[in-house]
């Protein structure tokens, strides 16, 4: 048995969804299907978890939101048309989108959320109907029916471990097929909670775990997870096979195929993940393996680069007799609800790197005040325009001259690596860079390794 999951570029328009249908059908084992919700048509359409987002804030303004209401109703009506549906079965889809406002939610957060999450589950809804208007065995499943339960905040839950309890006590039918919407769960009190953005994956992942199958897949938009960034280098080599190791890290500085928080449910239930193009189904695509009996073909698998990354430079003489230095700092991070990605530290001195998008200029000045006061250091720095490259592969562990051909060829370009950190794994090296210098970087190991 597999879980399929369709992302929303998959499913923006009647004919995506037709060919995802047809994926489906192919294929007997494809049991369980997740859905994300319809996404862009084009590169200036508007994904309807967006138009939601519109929605819930206009909703909550003014009543003048029939015009929004409709924009997204509408979304779901064109693809009901394109497979002939007849109007009464989208009766329930509109009742339940113009209701929205209407409900009562413990809070703003959880009203959010389940504006939301009604992109997937109207998405869940029609395509069964679609299915089974097809004469096709089809049932909608959504969390509450199954116990995907959650917790954590109403927009970035986790999945609670008592899912995979409720999920063994689910029975299918042998000739049925399951749609179940991506992207929400439950708390325990009942209300709808998201995961954070393009988490339907992660509702495939759980789902792989639960019904314990064979084969995730994952049905996107590309033929597979590539070696580099295509923006960046010109048709890099594709992924054939990986380890969940080796997606974790790249996936950490940018590879955004696959959502990051999405392989912990397949490892912890050793699924193994397969990356397709529903635009090419017949493609092998990326496979996504456990490490055990894993031989690498190739010393280095991808090269990640995120630009999105600040850091904090600070020089204490000293810092490594004296003790209490990282603990005032951490307590500091902590009362100001900041997580940090690394720190790497020298004798005197130590860098602390985030990802920018987590902080506001405004906070950015508080902490630096108080790590002045409370520490006063030699020398505090903040650098505001941090890349970081992660070189990535199972093929590099125990390599001796390896961070020398990584390195050699960037000190022969004048590039200036502001940091570099080979992780306890031995699978990865992490470069730090200025912002300006990320793309010479990827390009210059990439050719490097692959000439
Ligand atoms: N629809 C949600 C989003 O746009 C989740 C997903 O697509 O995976 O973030």
């Amino acid at each position: 048995m597999k879980v399929v999951k369709f992302g929303g570029s998959s499913l923006a328009s009647g004919n995506n969804v037709d060919k995802a249908l047809n994926i489906i059908k192919s294929d007997p084992d494809r049991k369980i299907i997740v859905v994300s919700a319809p996404g862009k048509r084009n590169a200036a359409d508007i994904k309807v978890t967006d138009l939601l987002i519109t929605y819930a804030y206009t909703s909550l303004r003014s009543n003048n939101y029939d015009n929004i209401a409709n924009k997204i109703f509408k979304r779901y009506e064109l693809i009901a048309q394109y497979f002939d549906l007849p109007e009464k079965e989208l009766a329930e889809i509109k009742r339940l989108l113009f209701a929205l406002p209407k409900l009562d939610y413990p809070n703003a957060d959880y009203r959010m959320a389940t504006f939301k999450a009604h992109g997937e589950r109207l998405n869940a809804m029609l395509t069964a109907k679609i299915l089974q208007h097809q004469g096709i065995k089809a049932r909608f499943l959504e969390p509450k029916d199954v116990g995907l339960i959650v917790t954590g905040t109403p927009n970035n839950a986790e999945v609670n471990p008592e899912t995979y309890i409720n999920l063994k006590r689910i029975q299918l039918q042998t000739d049925e097929r399951i749609i179940f919407p991506g992207f929400y769960g439950i708390t325990p009190s009942g209300h709808i909670a998201t995961f954070s953005r393009g988490g339907s994956d992660i509702t495939g992942a759980i789902l792989a775990r639960g019904f314990n199958v064979d084969l995730y897949e994952n049905f996107t938009d590309v033929d597979a997870i590539f070696s580099a960034n295509p923006s960046i280098i010109d048709h890099p080599k594709p992924i054939k096979k990986m380890t969940y190791q080796e997606m974790r890290e790249l996936s950490y500085a940018g590879f955004s195929v696959f959502h990051d928080e999405a392989l912990i449910p397949a490892i912890q239930g050793e699924i193994p993940v397969n990356v397709k193009n529903t635009n090419a189904p017949e493609k092998p695509g990326t496979l996504i393996v456990p490490e055990d009996n894993f031989v690498p073909q190739r010393t280095i698998t991808g090269i990640a680069g995120g630009k999105n990354f600040a850091a904090l430079y600070l020089r204490k003489y000293m810092l490594n007799k004296g003790s209490g230095f990282t603990l005032k700092l951490m307590e500091i991070f902590n009362k100001h609800h900041v997580s940090y990605e690394h720190m790497p530290s020298g004798i005197d001195d130590l860098t602390i790197i985030f990802k920018k998008d987590a902080l506001s200029d405004q906070l950015i000045d508080v902490i630096c005040n108080e790590i002045q006061t409370s520490l006063n250091p030699d020398q505090m720095q903040w650098i505001d325009d941090y890349a970081i490259t992660m070189v990535v592969g199972e093929g590099m562990k125990d390599k001796l001259t390896l961070c020398a051909s990584i390195l050699y060829p960037l000190g022969k370009k004048n590039i200036s690596i502001q940091m570099i950190n080979q992780g306890a794994s031995q699978i990865s090296i992490m470069i730090g860079t200025r912002r300006q210098d990320e793309e010479a970087v990827i390009k210059t190991i990439y050719d490097n390794f692959n000439a």
